[in-house]
């Protein structure tokens, strides 16, 4: 197996494509901070490369042959694609999963409120986060507001050079005695996490306005004074709310306000090796497969990707891979391929082969201790397999088959693929899980794989361009082979 660096094993001229490659990938990271943004985004790359949407297709009562690109999208938030292959679909798939979740604080249903002077937004995280990480950094609030006219305004603010940005704030270290001494779970707690949105009262005297107007305007107001200064600010935020999106107080309740780092993805070190940009995971692993979706041509068998929502919180709800929205997907493309049958599609899941995609930890240095090092990932050391992930002897884990993992070594060493064998840490120290145990449940072999990062669920995450490249090129390798 090649445990070595990738960066030694690129010729010039590969070292341009990695860097190509990384820049549409930061591109794609800058577009798609949340789940529906990344839909969005997936959604159009792959109409441009002849994708058709499922439901076109039914409604035209059309009907699917090999060669032919199919996809499907749950809820806004999820998507299913397919390029049909020449094998019936009986024989089963190729599949590259990952998930277009990432960890970050989601806005409650009823969240303003007036504190001091300062209008704040109640928040509940999502999925795991160190809580003390993300005070005092520049926020942006991404998101949908459905009305209940169910018309959707779409909210993005904190990303353009001249948006105003949010921020939890944090106790001044000079009083903060008593807060360093609490445990890191403490430091920071949940309901601490409600984010600074404004501290201006709607009225304020203008000192610059003539005299005259102010001994009018005080005449019409004095009986409206005392009421308008209770919450003045947070009504100043009502204003700005109904002004820019039309909103009431209460379309807060049918909203998904997301807040995340503001910023885009920027290349990192001198020497530009790595990127450093939010939601890496498990954005990294979508695009790469995506970028393999769109690259392979005439695959023999068909080709599927499963880009899904909720893993950070155990791949729950409508959107998430537990959800029969993949199996139903399946059948209603085995259905217009006309082959459909409740023994057809069972067959067609048992008999595929997955590449189950999600981000692994690097070894760090300054963290040795975490690592067994011969069973760790190494940021630029080319793409990551872990036969097995979960967390106190490996519960909860998908346990790849050695058998399989001998075809896919046997096909990464084919298609000259740098790539790397790795737990998460040292046993007992933790662990993760991840969506294979769920498509492992229709028999199929899965294994885990992706990309190592750097920082996994922090506001900024980072991995190696060439590792990102690498996994792109494992996936294409996989995607070609009839398994
Ligand atoms: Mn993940
Ligand atoms: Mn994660």
């Amino acid at each position: 197996m090649n445990q070595q660096n990738t960066w030694n094993r690129y010729s010039d001229k590969q070292v341009k494509e990695t860097d190509k490659f990384a820049e549409a990938y930061m591109k794609f990271l800058n577009k798609g901070k949340t789940e529906r943004e990344c839909t969005d985004e997936i959604v159009n790359q792959i109409e441009d490369a002849g994708y058709v949407e499922l439901e076109k297709l039914l409604k035209k009562k059309e009907t699917l042959k090999a060669g032919d690109k199919v996809y499907a999208v749950c809820m806004n938030k999820a998507v299913a694609m397919f390029h049909i292959g020449k094998e019936d679909l009986e024989e089963g798939m190729n599949i590259l999963g990952a998930h277009i979740d990432s960890p970050r604080l989601d806005i409650k249903q009823n969240p303003l409120y007036e504190d001091t002077g300062f209008a704040m937004l109640d928040t509940h995280y999502y999925g795991g986060i160190k809580k003390y990480q993300w005070v005092t950094l520049p926020l942006a609030i991404h998101g949908v507001v459905i009305k209940k006219d169910g018309t959707t305004v779409i909210v993005n603010v904190g990303e353009k050079e001249d948006d105003p940005v949010f921020f939890v704030s944090d106790l001044l270290v000079h009083l903060s005695q008593e807060q360093m001494e609490k445990k890191a779970s403490k430091v920071i707690e949940g309901e601490a996490l409600d984010l600074i949105v404004g501290n201006k009262p709607i009225k304020f005297e203008d000192p610059e306005k003539d005299e005259k107007k102010k001994k009018e305007d005080k005449e019409d107001s004095a009986n409206d004074d005392k009421a308008a200064a209770k919450d003045a600010v947070k009504k100043g935020i009502l204003a700005i709310l109904k002004e820019t999106y039309d909103m009431e107080e209460d379309d807060f309740c049918s909203a998904e306000l997301e807040v995340v780092p503001a910023g885009k993805a920027r290349e990192a070190g001198f020497d530009r090796s790595m990127i450093m940009a939010y939601g890496q995971d498990d954005r990294v692993c979508a695009y790469a497969s995506l970028a393999a979706m769109l690259e392979v041509k005439a695959p023999e068998k068909t080709a599927c990707c499963l880009l899904v929502d909720k893993e950070e919180i155990g791949s729950v709800g409508a959107t998430g891979m537990r959800s029969k929205f993949f199996e139903n997907t399946v059948a209603e493309v085995m259905n217009l391929m006309g082959t459909y049958s409740e023994l057809s599609l069972r067959r067609c899941l048992s008999r595929s082969a997955m590449l189950s995609s999600d981000v692994s930890s690097a070894f760090d240095p300054t963290y040795a201790a975490c690592f067994d090092k011969k069973n760790v990932a190494y940021l630029g050391n080319g793409m990551v397999f872990n036969k097995f992930t979960g967390s106190r002897g490996k519960s909860g884990s998908n346990d790849a088959n050695a058998e399989y993992v001998a075809e896919i070594r046997k096909i990464m060493d084919e298609g000259d693929v740098n790539f790397q064998t790795a737990e998460l840490g040292k046993v007992d120290l933790g662990g993760g899980g991840t969506i294979a145990y769920i498509l492992s449940l229709y028999g199929m072999r899965v294994i885990d794989c992706g990309v190592a990062v750097l920082n996994m669920h922090a506001p900024w995450e980072v991995t190696s361009k060439a590792d990102v490249y690498e996994t792109k090129r494992g996936y294409v390798a996989f995607l070609e082979k009839s398994l």
